[in-house]
C-alpha cells in the first residue's frame, strides 16, 4: 500500500524536475544551438551518421558538458567572470566563495532541448513540500510521454549478462547497462554520465544455452556521442548504422512499431506465427483470491492528521476535476458545441470505461450503465462464488466493473502493435491511475488483479470527475429506436427491477463477449452482425517450478515465486495445421496463476486464468486452442449470425455436466488425453478452487478439434520437453477466447451499418481481444463520436480502422 501510495504521490512537475541537470546549473545561462560546433572534425564525422545537427556549443576544447545532458550546453563564463569547474588547460578552479540565499523568487527560464524550447516555472519550496505528503487515491497526473530525442541514436539488443542486472523490477540506467552502451558506442561510460540514456524496453531472454540476459533497447542522445567521441574523433567513423541493432531513433512514437516488433522475451517456440485476435500469451500468477473489497490505499497516521489530509486532498481532487473537465469542455467547444449532447455507455469494461473517458473529455454527458457491482462489491460476489458456490449472475468474473479484464492476469501485451500512440496512450493513462510506470517500457507488462482493482477505482473517481454518471447495478436490457436510429436505452435497476428510457444522441455497447442476452436482443431488432471464428479448448495446469525449470534450467531458482531478478517463467507456442488437423496455439498464458470458473450461468462450465501481481502460486496455466468457424457451427444454428453463440454454449454445457454441476471442472491429465482413457486418482493437484473431476475431454469437442489438440500436445512436448508430464492435466472448457460475432460497423462513422446512433465496441463487438486492443477500440469510437458530434471528417477513422482490423484477423 505504502508503495503504491508514494508511486500515486509523485508529481509529474517532480517527475519533469528530475529530467533538469543539478540545481547548481541553473545559474548559468544556457545557449540555443545556433553556436558552432568547437571541433569541425568530430563535426565532419558526425555528418556521415546523423543529418541535422541538433547542438553546437560555441567555444572551448570538445568536451562533455558537464552536468552530463548533452542537450543544454554552457556558456563559458566572460573572461575574469569564472565561476568555477576547469579552465581551457584543464586547470581546476576554485568556485567563489557562496553568499547567502536572497529571498525566494519564481522565475522561468527557457531552457533549449532537443525537442524545443522548455519554459520552467520551479515550484516555490512550500510547494514541493506539499507535493510529497502521503498520497490520495485520486490519480495521479498523467506521466511524461518518454520524449524520443530527435537527435538520439536507437541501439537494440544491448544485454546485460543475469548476474550483474538488478533485475526484472527495475528500470532505471544502471552502471552495467551504461558500461554495455558505451561499449558498443565505442567510447568510455563516463562520458555517458546524466540523463543521456532512455530505456526503451526491457525485457528478459533465456531462449539460449548460454547465459540469460536482459536485452535492452536504448536511446541515446546524439549529441552526447559526439561529446563522448571528441577526445578521439575517429572512432565516431567507425559506428557503422545497421538496422536492428543501431538506427537513427524515430521522430514519433508511431515510428518506433518497427524496429520493435519483434519481443525477445517471448520465448516463443512453435512452427511459424500464428495469428489469435486476442492478447499474447504471458502471465501471472497468485496469492489466493482474497475475498473482502477493502482495496483501497489507506494512510496510516494519527487520526487528526489523517482526517485533514483526506478533506484537503479531496478539495484539490475537486478542484483538479473541475479545472481538467472544464479545460476539456473549453477545448471541445473550440472545434463546435456539444456541450448537450449525451452518450450512454454500456459496460465498464476497458472498452467502456476508455470510450467514456474519450467522450468526457470532450465534454459530452456520459452515463455508464454496468449489471455488475463495483469492485469493492464485485469482489464478495466473486467469493460467494468462491467459497459457497453462489453465482451471481450479473456480477461474477466476467461482469462488473472493469469488466472480463479486473479478476484476470492482467497482461497488457497486444497484437495490435504495441509501439502505436494508441497503445502507448492506454497504457499511459493506467500508469495515470495507479499501474506501474515499469509497463511503458517492460517487454510483457502485467498488472495482476491486485494491482487492477486499486487503480480501477482511481479510474472511476477520475470519470466522475470528469462528470459522468456511474450507474452499477443497473442492465440494459433493450435499446429505443426511432426511425431506424438508435436514441436511447431501456434500463433496469437489478434491486429495484425499475425501469426507466434514457435517451442520448449515442449508445455505445461495450457488453463484452459473454453477454448473450444482448446479442439476443440486438437480433431481435435485426442489427446486422456476422458470425466470427474464435479458438475453444482447454485449459492446461503445470506445476510453475516445471515451466521455470524447462524454460530457464539451471537459472530456475531466479524465480524464487516471483521475488527474483528474472520474471515467472512463461511461454507461447503454437504448432500449425497438418493433413485435416488444424493449428494449435497456447493463449493467455498465466505463470504463478490460477484457474477460475467465468460462468455467467449456472448450467454452463468454463474456465480461464487470473493471477496476482507477484506471480507467485505454485501453479501455470494456458489455454490450448484450435480455431473454430463456420463449419463447426452448423448443427448449431447453421446460417444464424449466432451459430457460434450456441456452439460454445452447448461444449459449456457439456463440461458442466462432465464435472458433475456445482462449478467441479472437469479435468484429464495431458497423457490419458492424448490416449483416451479417464485419469485414475490420485489427480495432480489444481489450482481451481471449486473442485475437479476425472473425465474423458477427449470426448467432448468435435473428433477435429481432439485430434488437433492431440497432435499440438506432442509438438509442444518436443519443443518443451516435459510438457506432457504426469502432472499436466487439462481442465475444461476455454472457450470464451474472442466473441463468436461481429457487430458490424461502418469503417468510416465506426457506427452499426444498420442502426446509426448505435456504436459496437471492444471484444464483444467482436473488434477486440483483450484488455489493450479493447481500451484502445473503445478510445478509438469515443474520439469518432467527438469528431462525428463536431462535424469533423472521419477518414482518418476509417483508415484505422481497416488498419486495426488487419491487425486482428
Ligand atoms: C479470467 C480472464 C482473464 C483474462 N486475462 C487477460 C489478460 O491477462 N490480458 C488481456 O489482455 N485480456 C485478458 N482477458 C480478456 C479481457 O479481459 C477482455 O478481452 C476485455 O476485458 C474485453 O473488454 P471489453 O470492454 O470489450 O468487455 P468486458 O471486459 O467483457 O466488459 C463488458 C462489460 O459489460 C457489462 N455488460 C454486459 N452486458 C450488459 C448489459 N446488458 N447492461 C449493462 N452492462 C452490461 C459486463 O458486466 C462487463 O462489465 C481475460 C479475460 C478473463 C475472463
Amino acid at each position: 500500500m505504502e508503495a503504491l501510495g508514494a508511486a500515486l504521490g509523485r508529481s509529474s512537475s517532480g517527475l519533469f524536475e528530475s529530467l533538469l541537470p543539478p540545481a547548481s546549473l541553473h545559474r548559468t545561462p544556457f545557449l540555443p544551438p545556433s553556436h558552432p560546433l568547437p571541433f569541425p572534425n568530430a563535426s565532419e564525422n558526425l555528418s556521415k551518421l546523423s543529418k541535422p545537427l541538433l547542438l553546437r556549443c560555441s567555444a572551448g576544447p570538445a568536451r562533455a558538458p558537464p552536468h552530463g545532458n548533452p542537450s543544454v550546453w554552457r556558456r563559458r563564463d566572460p573572461p575574469g567572470q569564472e565561476t568555477s569547474g576547469s579552465d581551457a588547460e584543464g586547470h581546476h578552479r576554485r568556485a567563489p566563495p557562496r553568499r547567502p540565499r536572497p529571498p525566494q523568487q519564481i522565475v522561468s527560464r527557457e531552457i533549449w532541448t532537443p525537442s524545443g524550447v522548455v519554459k520552467v516555472t520551479p515550484k516555490p519550496d512550500f510547494q514541493r513540500s506539499r507535493s510529497r505528503r502521503p498520497p490520495s487515491n485520486s490519480p495521479r497526473s498523467a506521466p511524461p510521454e518518454r520524449k524520443v530525442d530527435p537527435g538520439a541514436w536507437r541501439l537494440y539488443q544491448v544485454k546485460v549478462p543475469l548476474d550483474v542486472d538488478p533485475g526484472k523490477d527495475d528500470i532505471s540506467v544502471h552502471s552495467f547497462l551504461r558500461e554495455e552502451v558505451a561499449r558498443r558506442l565505442l567510447c568510455k561510460a563516463e562520458r555517458l554520465q546524466g540523463d543521456v540514456i532512455s530505456i526503451v524496453r526491457k525485457s528478459f531472454d533465456a531462449r539460449k544455452k548460454e547465459k540469460p540476459v536482459f536485452v535492452y533497447i536504448v536511446d541515446v542522445s546524439a549529441a552526447a556521442v559526439t561529446a563522448a567521441h571528441s577526445k578521439a574523433p575517429h572512432n565516431l567513423k567507425k559506428l557503422k548504422m545497421k538496422p536492428g541493432l543501431f538506427e537513427r531513433a524515430p521522430a514519433d512514437s508511431e515510428q518506433t512499431t518497427k524496429g520493435l516488433e519483434y519481443d525477445v522475451l517471448s520465448n516463443e517456440v512453435g512452427e511459424g506465427s500464428l495469428e489469435l485476435d486476442g492478447y499474447d500469451d504471458t502471465s501471472d500468477g497468485a496469492l489466493p483470491v482474497r475475498l473482502t473489497g477493502r482495496t483501497a490505499p489507506r494512510y496510516v497516521g494519527p487520526r487528526k492528521d489523517r482526517d485533514e489530509l483526506e478533506a484537503e486532498e479531496e478539495v484539490e481532487r475537486r478542484e483538479e476535476s473541475e479545472e481538467s473537465a472544464s479545460s476539456s469542455r473549453g477545448d471541445a467547444t473550440s472545434g463546435g458545441s456539444i456541450q448537450k449532447e449525451k452518450a450512454i455507455v454500456v459496460g465498464s469494461g476497458p472498452a467502456g470505461l476508455f470510450a467514456a473517458l474519450a467522450l468526457a473529455e470532450a465534454g459530452i454527458k456520459v452515463t455508464v450503465v454496468e449489471r455488475g457491482q463495483p469492485v469493492e462489491r464485485r469482489g464478495r460476489d466473486i467469493g460467494a462464488l468462491m467459497v459457497r458456490r453462489s453465482l451471481n449472475a450479473d456480477s461474477n468474473y466476467c461482469y462488473g466493473e472493469g469488466g472480463a479484464g479486473t479478476w484476470s492476469d492482467g497482461k497488457l501485451t497486444t497484437r495490435i502493435g504495441k509501439n502505436s500512440e494508441e497503445v502507448r496512450e492506454v497504457l499511459r493513462k493506467l500508469v495515470q491511475f495507479g499501474g506501474p510506470e515499469r509497463i511503458l517500457v517492460d517487454g510483457k507488462p502485467h498488472l495482476g488483479t491486485d494491482r487492477l482493482v486499486r487503480m480501477l477505482r482511481a479510474f472511476r473517481e477520475h470519470l466522475e470527475g470528469l462528470g459522468v454518471e456511474m450507474r452499477f447495478g443497473e442492465i440494459v436490457d433493450d435499446l429505443v429506436i426511432q426511425s431506424g436510429q438508435v436514441t436511447g436505452a431501456l434500463v433496469r435497476n437489478l434491486s429495484t427491477g425499475a425501469s426507466e428510457v434514457m435517451s442520448a444522441d449515442s449508445v455505445v455497447l461495450g457488453v463484452g463477449h459473454s453477454a448473450r442476452d444482448v446479442y439476443t436482443m440486438l437480433e431481435g431488432h435485426e442489427v446486422h452482425m456476422a458470425q466470427k471464428d474464435f479458438a475453444a479448448g482447454f485449459r492446461i495446469e503445470h506445476p510453475q517450478a516445471l515451466i521455470d525449470r524447462i524454460q530457464y534450467r539451471e537459472w530456475a531458482d531466479s524465480v524464487d515465486r516471483g521475488r527474483g531478478k528474472v520474471p515467472v517463467a512463461d511461454y507461447t507456442l503454437a504448432a500449425q495445421e497438418r493433413g485435416d488437423n488444424r493449428s494449435c496455439f497456447s493463449f493467455c498464458m498465466c505463470p504463478g496463476g490460477q484457474v477460475v470458473p467465468t460462468s455467467t450461468n449456472a448450467d454452463e462450465l468454463c474456465v480461464n486464468g487470473m493471477s496476482f501481481s507477484r506471480r507467485a502460486s505454485q501453479w501455470a496455466n494456458a489455454a490450448l486452442v484450435v480455431p473454430v468457424s463456420a463449419p463447426d457451427f452448423v448443427e448449431f444454428g447453421g446460417d444464424s449470425p449466432l451459430a457460434g453463440v450456441a456452439f460454445q454454449r452447448a461444449m459449456e454445457r457439456r463440461a458442466a455436466a462432465m464435472g458433475g454441476g456445482n462449478f467441479v471442472a472437469p479435468v484429464q491429465r495431458a497423457a490419458d488425453f492424448l490416449d483416451g482413457v479417464l485419469s485414475a486418482d490420485p489427480l495432480p493437484s489444481s489450482s481451481y478452487r471449486l473442485g475437479v473431476r476425472s473425465a474423458r475431454l477427449d470426448e467432448l469437442y468435435p473428433d477435429v478439434v481432439t485430434a488437433s489438440l492431440r497432435q499440438a500436445l506432442l509438438a509442444f512436448d518436443k519443443m518443451m520437453p516435459g510438457f506432457v508430464s504426469p502432472d499436466a492435466l487439462l481442465h475444461g472448457v476455454e472457450t470464451r477466447t474472442s466473441a463468436p460475432v461481429r457487430i458490424e460497423r461502418d469503417p468510416a462513422t465506426l457506427q452499426s451499418v444498420s442502426h446509426p446512433g448505435l456504436y459496437p465496441i471492444g471484444e464483444g463487438a467482436g473488434y477486440a481481444g483483450g484488455i489493450v486492443s479493447s481500451a484502445v477500440d473503445g478510445m478509438r469510437v469515443g474520439n469518432a463520436i467527438v469528431r462525428t458530434m463536431r462535424g469533423e471528417g472521419a477518414e482518418s477513422s476509417e483508415a484505422k480502422e481497416s488498419e486495426f482490423e488487419a491487425a486482428l484477423v
